[in-house]
């Protein structure tokens, strides 16, 4: 579709979702260097609450990285990403359930909107604004870790360390991806040892 010359934009939402150390973000940097170099301009947000790196950088686990903008809510994606023409959200399970109106207004406008974030938390529930998001997408990549103590597919980033708060930012030694019958059997483990030892403290 072609008015004075200029294509008409075709936004849509992208979504790679998987447990951690899946190669979401290599993924996600991946699809927007190629929009990069097919000279679009593109941008990058990231959830404010996430420094585990630098500030200003989406960086994967491979150390392949790109320029990114932490921002406080999903709003501030909209305000400052449309005149983009591909917007790159990464560890979107920390952003405000907004963040799927934002996606659809963004996709609506004409831009493509890629998106990476954790599909489950460490209890395996479904995380944040990724299942919506997921339901809304055009396209859904759910990338696997392999699975520390099997080497089947992994399903789940389980947490080694207690602390039940859900957004606890992973370090590599903290979490585990695993696959559903590693996992059941590590957390049936742990409860044995809970009754085994002195009682809860909770
Ligand atoms: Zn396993």
């Amino acid at each position: 579709m072609e008015t004075n010359g200029e294509r008409i934009r075709r936004g849509r939402i992208e979504v790679i979702c998987g447990s951690m150390f899946s190669g979401k973000t290599e993924e996600l940097i991946r699809r927007l260097k190629r929009a990069k170099f097919a000279r679009q301009s593109v941008e990058i947000f990231k959830p404010a609450i996430d420094t585990r790196y630098s500030e200003a950088d989406v960086v994967s686990h491979e150390g392949n990285s790109i320029h990114s903008m932490p921002v406080e809510s999903s709003y501030s994606i909209l305000l400052l990403g449309s005149d983009t023409e591909v917007v790159g959200i990464d560890e979107a399970q920390f952003f405000d359930d907004n963040l799927v109106q934002v996606c659809n207004e963004l996709a609506n406008q004409g831009t493509r909107v890629i998106v990476a974030g954790l599909d489950l938390d460490f209890l395996g529930v479904p995380f944040g604004p990724i299942p919506a998001l997921c339901a809304i997408a055009d396209d859904v990549t759910k990338v696997h870790a392999i699975c520390v103590k099997c080497g089947n597919q992994a399903y789940i980033s389980h947490r080694t360390v207690s602390d039940n708060k859900r957004v606890l930012l992973g370090e590599q030694h903290e979490y585990e991806p695993l696959c559903r019958v590693c996992y059941l059997e590590s957390i049936k483990k742990g409860q044995d040892k809970q009754t085994d030892n002195t009682p809860d403290q909770k």
